[in-house]
């Protein structure tokens, strides 16, 4: 299921397809996190489509390889989150102070989706990702109004941030800059679930987007067909309320056993570190626990809202 044998192999573009008709940009950010390889395989996958059933589309899918460094050694980042670091002021000033390896893939992106934009600023930017322990698919959303249809045809649960815990996310800084960007979170790291998921949210993204005629209907209702199957069980949207922060000596250690969305009462015991246990500030849902080394957000808590 890998494609990615060797990472050799990741090339900047994962995939750009056009028909020379006017439309949308789709820009598609896969393997922001260098761990997470399901998203570059639905990319690959979407484009290996593309190109076999060349169907003709209005506007151009454009998709990026995100961590490059990272995704060849198969970790989260190398010497910082790529994912962290979009809220800096310099990064449009050009003052690229610091020299790390994520600031350099930071700046490769931010160049070549400048280049895309200034040919045609009508785009939709989407960010690919997975998590480290099982989850459905859902939306980190930041608080983009834009972007609402795009959550109705994907329509799986949407996760507001309106207090910002989650702070220098690529998505946010294309929101403050006027552009409809949002997260697809997929589901747990290199599983085929989430692979399948992540496919059928591009190709949802894409059709919003209005890139695909009629004759695209059917292959289009079969990926909503796919991915709707949540909306019954979980809410349609959530808002964090609160945020785990972990310090790296903080021997943080989630407890066994939790899954995204799971419900959790008041006083639950979530995890442990060497300060002690740690119980849950809230009655809500547990979101994004984390069961990996490399991190600094322990845990959410988000709640239904209307
Ligand atoms: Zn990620």
């Amino acid at each position: 299921m890998n494609q990615l044998q060797t990472s050799s192999h990741i090339h900047p573009v994962l995939g750009d397809y056009y028909s020379g008709k006017t439309g949308k940009n789709v820009i598609v950010i896969a393997g922001l996190h260098g761990n997470e390889y399901s998203p570059v395989n639905a990319v690959l996958e979407v484009f290996r489509k593309l190109n076999d059933l060349k169907p003709e589309i209005n506007g151009r899918v454009i998709s990026l390889a995100g961590n490059i460094p990272a995704l060849r050694e198969g970790v989260r980042y190398i010497e910082e989150d790529l994912n962290r670091i979009w809220d800096d002021p310099d990064l449009l000033n050009g003052n690229w102070h610091n020299g790390t390896i994520e600031r350099q893939e930071q700046k490769r992106l931010l160049d070549t989706i400048i280049s895309i934009l200034d040919i045609d600023r009508d785009a939709v930017i989407i960010d690919l990702h997975t998590s480290s322990s099982p989850s459905i698919p859902f939306i980190p959303a930041g608080d983009n109004r834009l972007a609402e249809p795009y959550f109705r045809a994907v329509k799986v649960p949407v996760v507001r941030d309106p207090r910002r815990y989650l702070k220098g996310m690529l998505i946010q800084f294309f929101q403050d800059n006027g552009f409809t960007s949002f997260a697809y979170e997929g589901g747990e790291h290199s599983t085929k679930n989430a692979q399948d998921d992540i496919e059928a949210a591009i190709w949802l993204t894409m059709a919003e987007a209005g890139l695909f005629n009629e004759n695209f209907d059917n292959f289009i209702f079969k990926q909503k067909e796919k991915l709707h199957r949540f909306s019954d069980e979980y809410p349609a949207v959530l808002e964090i309320i609160h945020r785990h922060a972990v310090q790296p000596d903080d021997e943080f250690k989630m407890n066994k056993g939790f899954k995204n969305f799971d419900r959790i009462e008041q006083g639950d015991e979530l995890a442990s570190d060497r300060h002690g246990f740690i119980l849950s500030p809230y009655q809500g849902y547990l979101l994004m626990p984390l069961y990996q080394n490399q991190g600094e957000d322990g845990f959410f808590i988000a709640r239904e809202i209307d």
